[in-house]
């Protein structure tokens, strides 16, 4: 079931969504040749904590850190590591916080230095993705909206879009219902309702859609080893549009 949210639950998931937003922008400043990915790790859990907030991922399913961090050709759910980061590293960070019972879920993919033309071109892209598919999220258009423009923007470049991770609603649990996958058909799925709240987040591939998981259970990287890159944001709909809950205000 759906479950749709009041106006006084969107403005707390608003806070989630802010104090992860500081935090990954925070994050991003940080990131440097030279960085262990671990130091990302400490510095997300700390401005967390700090604020009076909990990390959303620590523990989640037994993941032990606070950030996903996802590097090249891994996809996702990556650990923060004692690797150093080198100069045209592909970096995702995923970031999650919990204020008041209530979740927020959102991730960036960062340069190391200067990237390679094709993962400048990857990483545009996939945020080209998100927010065109961000686009989509009025009242009354359809949940496949959302990932028919995903994948729209990512097959024209030859991309692969990742099939086995998915977006989702977010809102007392991180995961909840509807699922949203990055693929679809135009006006087909539920209509999108006002208090809905989704986390959506193109994960997309500069080879195979095709990913496997590694021995440590959670690192998601690609069979082909080409990179990826992944972008996501908590969004509320409203009857005035999509409110970005995980974009820095302003
Ligand atoms: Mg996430
Ligand atoms: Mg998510």
């Amino acid at each position: 079931m759906i479950t749709l949210k009041t106006r006084a639950e969107i403005e707390i998931m608003y806070r989630a969504g802010q104090l992860v937003a500081e935090t990954l922008a925070f994050l991003e400043g940080q990131v440097a040749p030279g960085l262990q990915t671990l130091e990302l790790d400490r510095m997300a859990e700390a401005r967390i904590r700090a604020a009076g907030a909990v990390p959303a991922f620590k523990g989640y399913m037994g993941f032990p850190f606070t950030l996903c961090i996802s590097i090249n050709e891994q996809v996702v759910h990556g650990f923060p590591s004692e690797r150093t980061l080198v100069e045209g590293d592909l970096l995702s960070i995923d970031c999650g916080a919990i204020v008041n019972g209530y979740y927020s879920d959102a991730a960036i993919t960062v340069r190391v230095g200067r990237l390679s033309r094709e993962a400048e071109t990857l990483l545009t892209t996939t945020q080209s993705c998100l927010d065109h598919a961000i686009d989509q999220m009025w009242v009354g258009n359809r949940l496949q909206d959302i990932g028919h423009t995903v994948q729209t923007i990512a097959e024209a470049k030859g991309y692969g879009v990742v099939k086995d991770f998915v977006g989702h609603g977010i809102g007392r649990k991180l995961h909840e219902e509807p699922q949203v996958p990055n693929w679809g058909k135009p006006n087909r799925g539920p209509r999108l309702k006002a208090g809905m709240v989704l986390a959506v987040e193109p994960m997309i591939n500069a080879g195979t859609e095709k990913v496997r998981v590694l021995d440590d259970q959670w690192t998601a990287v690609t069979c082909d080893d080409s990179w990826s890159a992944h972008f996501e944001h908590s969004i509320a709909i409203t009857d005035h549009g999509p409110k970005v809950l995980t974009a820095l205000a302003a």
